[in-house]
């Protein structure tokens, strides 16, 4: 497992925000005629826009792909790998469009190109809401390029994500307690994730969070308005 990088900056997304580049992907396969038969969703990140897609492209027929590769926020194992399989018969024959969320290294997409590929599919071609720039493969496909990178914190992953980056900055702040506007200023510090962007992309979630990190045993109550880290 790779070291958590300790500093990098996080973009909170919302789902009006992801839904547009859905669209946006569903517009580019149109405009290119290209008339997949089946949506491959890499889960988990691809599924709800391939599920999108499907509807935006009168689509009936969604198949899913497990593969893996990182192991918490911004935390990548090494090369991808197929966790598990497709059905039998999913694809052969059948024109695929390959879609997840984001390409970074590209790893995940072009690995799971080669994968349906090797299924005798039809023409397989892929798409993923955005691409960073550290992307060895080009999707063909793109809802949104990003300049800069980032992690991307998805409204399907945000308490996933929102765990790890709290418990990442309590660790690295190194204070007794927090108040949750302390955790706020550190996420705004390491993450550079601004108290007014993150209510703006996902109102009054923090308390949700920090409850449910307490539910999981992850932090603990310090005094009135006060968490630490669990022991
Ligand atoms: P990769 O194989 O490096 O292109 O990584 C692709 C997968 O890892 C995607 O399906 C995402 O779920 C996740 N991922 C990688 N980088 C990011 C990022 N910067 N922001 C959000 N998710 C990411």
């Amino acid at each position: 497992m790779a070291e958590l990088p300790e500093e990098f900056n996080c973009t909170i997304t919302n789902w009006e925000y992801i839904y547009g580049l859905c669209r946006d992907v569903a517009d580019e396969v149109r405009r290119d005629e290209f008339e997949p038969e089946v949506v491959v969703a890499l889960a988990r990140g691809g599924w709800f826009a391939g599920r999108c897609l499907c509807d935006f492209l009168g689509l009936d027929d969604l198949t899913s792909l497990k593969m893996e590769h990182y192991v918490g926020t911004a935390q990548k194992t090494g090369e991808p790998t197929v966790r598990y399989p497709m059905p039998e018969g999913s694809v052969e024959g059948k024109d695929v469009l390959v879609i997840d969320d984001i390409a970074d290294t590209g790893g995940s997409i072009s690995r799971a190109e080669a994968y349906v590929e090797q299924r005798d599919a039809g023409e397989v071609r892929t798409a993923t809401l955005q691409l960073l720039d550290t992307s060895e493969f080009e999707p063909d496909y793109v809802g949104e390029r990003l300049a800069e990178w980032a992690w991307v914190v998805y409204p399907w992953n945000f308490i996933e994500d929102m765990v790890d980056l709290l418990s990442g900055v309590m660790e690295k702040a190194d204070q007794e307690s927090y108040t949750a506007d302390e955790l706020r200023h550190y996420l705004a510090e390491y993450h550079d994730v601004k108290r007014i962007e993150m209510e703006i992309a996902q109102p009054n979630r923090l308390p949700e969070v920090l409850a449910e990190m307490e539910r999981r045993g992850v932090i603990e109550g310090a005094g009135p308005g006060e968490y630490r880290l669990a022991e």
